[in-house]
Formats: structure tokens, sequence, C-alpha cells
């Protein structure tokens, strides 16, 4: 993954879709994914808080987690891809922390939600008071912190579980409507 030069870190932005502060990144080294609505210096952000994810076996389990949560913080304009996406990904976040069910059952269930069809949801004025960019603060490739790397692993579950809560309390007026798709799933 491109690092963003020196230059680029000093000067910052925010993310338009989930606020967070981000690092300029230059778009060319660094193209954000074509439909979520994302930018270049959030993905990035994005993109560091997995890795130290995936380097962690203590902390492997929560790449599905993050990455609904980060999908729903960044749902993108109504298109096809992104009606599907922002449903599919409020749904995995229902399935892991309202049902407490284990990340491999969550994808698999994942899988099956991604084959039907779902309406937009168009998505609440704000979406959360923690963005990626609590998570990658406390990560050790954060441009801001670097060296934070010692923290135990407890404290990256307690805040990604934390951003997980706080974002989908955000979508409160789709919950009925993300509880039905999924009980559709299910049955
Ligand atoms: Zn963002």
């Amino acid at each position: 993954m491109a690092i963003p030069t020196q230059d680029a870190m000093q000067s910052q932005a925010y993310c338009p879709s989930c606020k967070a502060l981000i690092p300029q990144v230059d778009v060319a080294l660094m193209p954000a994914n074509r439909y979520i609505g994302t930018v270049p210096g959030c993905w990035w952000l994005f993109g560091t808080v997995q890795a130290r994810h995936m380097a962690d076996p203590a902390l492997r389990s929560l790449r599905t987690l993050t990455t609904n949560v980060y999908m729903v913080q960044h749902p993108g304009v109504p298109e096809r891809q992104a009606v599907q996406s922002v449903a599919v990904h409020l749904m995995g976040i229902y399935w892991e922390i309202i049902q407490h069910r284990p990340e491999r059952q969550v994808l698999a269930l994942m899988q099956l939600a991604a084959q039907r069809e779902y309406r937009w949801l168009d998505p609440p004025p704000t979406l959360g008071p923690l963005t990626i960019a609590d998570l990658a603060s406390i990560c050790e490739l954060a441009p801001d912190h670097p060296a934070q790397s010692e923290l135990p692993a407890a404290e990256h579950q307690a805040l990604a579980w934390r951003w997980a809560e706080t974002t989908w309390q955000a979508w409160e007026q789709y919950h009925a409507t993300v509880a039905d798709w999924a009980r559709n799933i299910q049955a």
C-alpha cells in the first residue's frame, strides 16, 4: 500500500462521508474504491487499520466488522452496487453486534444476503461520532501516532466495537428494516 509522503501528511482534510480527519493522499497512487463514497486519504486509513488487525491473530476476527462499519459510513450514491453494499453491510453489523454471531457465520449470511435485491436507504445526516481515524490513531502505522504500537488487543477490540455500536445507532431509523431483511435471509 502506498504511504502518503511527508508533505501530503502535513496537509490534512476531512473525509466528506465519515468526516474523519484524513491525510491527503495522491489520487494516482491510491485510487479510492470505485463505488463506495470514500476518498483516497480515508481509504488509506482503512487499509492501515486492516493491516494492523491482520498482523495480529487476536485482532483478525475484527476484519468483517470493521469492513462492514467502514462501508456504511461511506454509503455512496443510490446506484445498484451502493444500494446492495449498504444493505448487506448493515445486515452484517446486525448479525455481529446485535445477534452476536461469530464472524464466519456473519460472512456466510452476508454471502446469501448479497444474492437478493434491496432498496436504497437514504443515509442519516450524521454517521456516528467515531470514524476509521479513531481506530487508525491507535494503530502503529497511523501517521500521527507512530509510537503507539503496544496497545493490548483488548483496546483495539473495544474501540472497534464502540465504533460499530455508535455507527449502527446512527442508522437507527432503519433498524427494523435491516432486521426484517436479515430475518428473511436466516429463514
Ligand atoms: Zn471516510
